[in-house]
């Protein structure tokens, strides 16, 4: 009988016991939040998603040779002397690259900031946006580029123009200076 009465009490003394750890956390400051309706501030300093500006980027390619993961893929085309265009930076400088491709895999990305470091002209930087999943892979490819398919196609045939044009003035120099040498000669 006496053992009863003792388990009875344990049992008690043991929820007793329970009740009071929950009772404690109950009124305790909350440590959680209700994301996504809450959400804590993001330090400025953060390293989470990266942004490129086009305008920024002179595609020296710097970002892609450093980056650990291979995960920034940059295309460049030459801006050729007869360009109409005469394109310039966003500090006034001329443009010496288009870049028609800059693409960063954000599935691959480990977000080290080592691309940001190296950048000349900041054109690459982390922002504080760590809510970009996806449902494919695919949605995780960033395509920075500000150029068209039908700029690309404009730029890429004035480069092979130049490209032709600029052989046959080699060569009209390496006559006229291999003429020069051989009437010296005479
Ligand atoms: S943060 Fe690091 S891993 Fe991500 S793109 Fe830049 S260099 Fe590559
Ligand atoms: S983002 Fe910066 S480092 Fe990368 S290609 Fe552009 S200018 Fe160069």
């Amino acid at each position: 009988m006496i053992d009863y009465f003792k388990n009875v009490w344990t049992w008690f003394y043991t929820i007793l016991l329970g009740m009071r750890i929950t009772l404690k956390h109950l009124f305790a400051k909350k440590v959680t939040i209700q994301y996504p309706n809450e959400r804590y501030p993001i330090p400025p300093i953060a390293r989470n998603r990266l942004h490129l500006d086009p305008e920024r980027c002179n595609g020296c390619m710097q970002c892609a040779r450093i980056c650990p993961v291979q995960c920034i893929t940059v295309e460049t085309i030459k801006v050729v002397p007869i360009d109409p265009e005469k394109p310039t930076m966003f500090d006034g400088s001329p443009r010496k690259i288009w870049v028609p491709r800059y693409d960063i895999d954000f599935a691959k990305c480990c977000f080290c900031g080592l691309c940001t470091t190296v950048c000349p002209t900041d054109a690459i930087k982390h922002t504080i946006d760590f809510e970009y999943s996806s449902y494919t892979r695919e949605g995780l490819i960033y395509h920075f580029s500000n150029m068209t398919p039908e700029k690309i196609e404009e730029k890429k045939k004035l480069l092979a123009e130049w490209t032709i044009k600029e052989k046959a003035l080699k060569a009209e120099k390496a006559k006229q200076d291999s003429n020069v040498s051989s009437n010296e000669v005479n």
